[in-house]
């Protein structure tokens, strides 16, 4: 992470989104920060890791994020300021104890951030989580670009003291993951003091079911809100620009904001419309809106996901503005109700209301331009990745097999065992139950949902008696951590006749190789002992236990064989570190494999390998290995019949 988040205040920096709300939480004097990775959230807690935290406070990665959730809101009851942060599918996994903290609220400052990823550049879903924060009845920010971003966590701790209640920061990719200048503040040396008191201000304050019950909580929470709508109205983060007799204003929240300020300037039409920017936009200001509707006959909503504040301003308006025409995403829709907005598509839509023509600049030349540059590609695994020997002894073993195997994917690079082919073209059809080739590891998963759910979907599989072939499940050594132990307690509780695959390489490497349980030290490296993943998934009472290495073959195979025969669940850990980690640690040396031509009769066996390092001459039909990235893994030399890819040594 960049060390310019430790630059002194007054200094302007150029700072990643992440980074900023992470230079924020300093500011205001963070004691915890507890998260679990997932893209595009994990530079938070990265950022925090790597700083030299100025003044103490506590850093870990936590097992999943409803835990980390838990871990924050501990440290809040006792005084702290403390912070999470997740993606997007994070919230759904901490959503039991965030739906309830705040009936009884919080002491310390706790911030909540989710960052978002409209598009789903990196995620399983749109899910758009200001939702959930309205759901909470708790206050909610959005920034429009990287120095809010750090303001509003700034300011959220104190938000959140003044209200005692958790506050919600909903960052999406183009913030978190762009970059912006950002003036810093100074960072706050003086930490919260820590104290406990059970029936603070209300009875039972931390206890929902405490007498007199957590109806009675649920009452305190509407109490507190009409102070939070007071904190909205006069918020920095909400900016009113009228324009006098504007019979149009725009309203628009978070990064839509700043699309919405460049089309403005794009469309010539500042003095036409008057402008609401709301950043802190939960519970709806009322009296800004108020402000800004009398005369309006038009107002368009810009925001990012799905219409939350329009669908909020709709119920506003209602009763005191019912001829106010609203354009948005749901009725008289002008943004299309999935994938992300940007400025373009703003400056379209404000062009259709408006009839204002779009007078075409250099920018719209330059993105044709740019769109032809970029190459579409597959997605692959890293050269030499152990999933590669995983998938392939899988596809071997369940060759031994009749029927229509399904296997259920799960979340981490191995998903990338179901994106398919570039250059398949898929042609669906309404068969009921079809068997299709599996020609290369990206074929093999059939199942990919969110962290967990493979295990799970293969139960359901079994237990209804599919038996047109073998049931399957695959999930990485941190989604087993993070997700799957009551999952594989259930399947032996229920007896249900499938096979696990724990592909354990060490490391939660998908989000950016962050240390887990599995590999031994802690986010701030303290060495700790490795979470043993065989005798947990003994001692839940799986007795079909075997370890396999997964760049052994032969004999990886003959395990999930025996595992696909044996009665009742079976599990079996493919152990292979990340090749990247090993590299990084070993510095990688000159390659030590290629292929003798000679040997090659051109048969791309290797290719279905998937190795990116393995490359292939259509025209001489002769394989090759690009030395530059092939790691010497053996792979490949194990697959080849002919005997043609030769090795100096025994490979890594
Ligand atoms: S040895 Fe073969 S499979 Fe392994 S990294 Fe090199 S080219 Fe890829
Ligand atoms: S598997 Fe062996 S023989 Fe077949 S293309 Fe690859 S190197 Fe050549």
């Amino acid at each position: 992470m960049s060390s310019v988040i430790l630059q002194p205040a007054g200094e302007r920096v150029l700072l990643m989104g992440n980074e900023a709300i992470a230079r924020g939480a300093l500011e205001a004097g963070l004691q915890l920060m507890a998260a679990y990775p997932g893209t595009p959230a994990s530079e938070i807690c990265e950022t925090l890791i790597a700083a030299p935290r100025p003044g103490g406070y506590h850093v870990e990665w936590s097992t999943n994020e409803k835990v980390a959730f838990e871990v924050a809101a501990g440290a809040s009851l006792v005084g702290a300021r403390a912070m999470t942060a997740m993606k997007n599918a994070g919230l759904n996994v901490a959503m039991d104890t965030f739906m309830t903290l705040p009936y009884g609220g919080v002491k310390g400052g706790l911030v909540v951030v989710v960052a978002d990823d409209p598009n789903a550049h990196y995620s399983s879903s749109e899910q758009d989580t200001r939702l959930a924060a309205v759901s909470a009845e708790i206050p909610c920010l959005e920034p429009a670009d990287q120095q809010e971003a750090k303001d509003m966590t700034r300011e959220a701790f104190g938000i959140s003291e003044i209200l005692e209640l958790p506050v919600f920061i909903r960052s999406v990719s183009r913030i978190s993951h762009a970059s912006g200048d950002v003036e810093l503040g100074p960072v706050r040396e003086e930490k919260n003091s820590l104290s406990f008191n059970k029936h603070y201000k209300l009875p039972y304050r931390w206890n929902v079911y405490g007498a007199p019950g957590p109806l009675s909580k649920h009452r305190w929470l509407h109490q507190v809100l009409p102070k939070a709508r007071e904190l909205a109205e006069r918020s920095p983060f909400n900016r009113l620009e009228l324009v006098p007799d504007a019979r149009v204003a725009v309203l628009a929240a978070g990064v839509g904001a700043s699309y919405t300020r460049e089309s403005l300037d794009r469309l010539g039409i500042k003095e036409r419309v008057s402008f609401l920017q709301l950043g802190f936009f939960h519970p709806l200001p009322y009296g800004l809106l108020d402000k800004l509707l009398p005369g309006v006959d038009t107002l368009i909503i810009v925001e990012e996901g799905d219409p939350v504040i329009e669908n909020l301003v709709r119920s506003f308006a209602q009763e005191r503005f019912n001829s106010l025409r609203i354009y948005g995403k749901s009725h008289r829709s002008v943004f299309p109700p999935y994938g992300e907005i940007n400025t373009e598509l703003v400056t379209r839509a404000l062009s259709q209301v408006l009839k204002q023509e779009i007078i075409s600049d250099e920018r719209d030349e330059a993105r044709e331009r740019l769109k032809e540059l970029v190459t579409p590609r597959s997605s692959a695994l890293c050269a030499g990745c152990s999933h590669l020997g995983s998938y392939w002894a899988l596809g071997e073993a369940l060759r031994k097999f009749p029927g229509n195997h399904i296997v259920n994917g799960d979340i981490g690079c191995y998903e990338q065992g179901g994106y398919g082919l570039f250059a398949s073209s898929i042609e669906p059809n309404e068969a009921a139950g079809k068997k299709y080739p599996v020609g290369s590891p990206y074929e093999i998963l059939d199942t990919i949902h969110v962290m967990g759910s493979g295990l799970g979907l293969a139960q359901g599989q079994v237990q209804v008696g599919y038996q047109e072939g073998k049931v399957v499940a695959v999930a990485g050594d941190s989604t087993f951590i993070h997700a799957l132990l009551p999952s594989v307690t259930n399947a032996v509780y229920n007896q249900a006749d499938l096979t696990f695959l724990i592909l354990d390489n060490r490391w939660t490497a998908m989000t950016g190789h962050q240390p887990n349980p599995a590999t031994g030290t802690t986010a701030l490296g303290e060495k700790r002992e490795n979470f043993d993943i065989a005798g947990v998934v003994r001692a839940l009472g799986v007795k079909n236990v075997s370890i396999a290495n997964a760049y052994q073959l032969a004999e990886a195979s003959r395990l999930m064989e025996k595992a696909l025969k044996d009665e009742g669940p079976s599990v079996v850990i493919l152990q292979g570190e990340c090749q990247l980690q090993v590299m990084r640690r070993e510095k990688k040396g000159d390659c030590n494999t290629w292929v003798e031509e000679a040997l090659c009769d051109g048969c791309r066996r290797c290719l279905r390998l998937g190795c990116p390092a393995v490359i292939f001459d259509g025209e001489r039909k002769k394989a090759a290995i690009n030395g530059e990235s092939c790691t010497d893994c053996t792979l490949c030399e194990q697959v080849c019949r002919q005997g043609a890819v030769k090795m100096r040594g025994n490979g890594t």
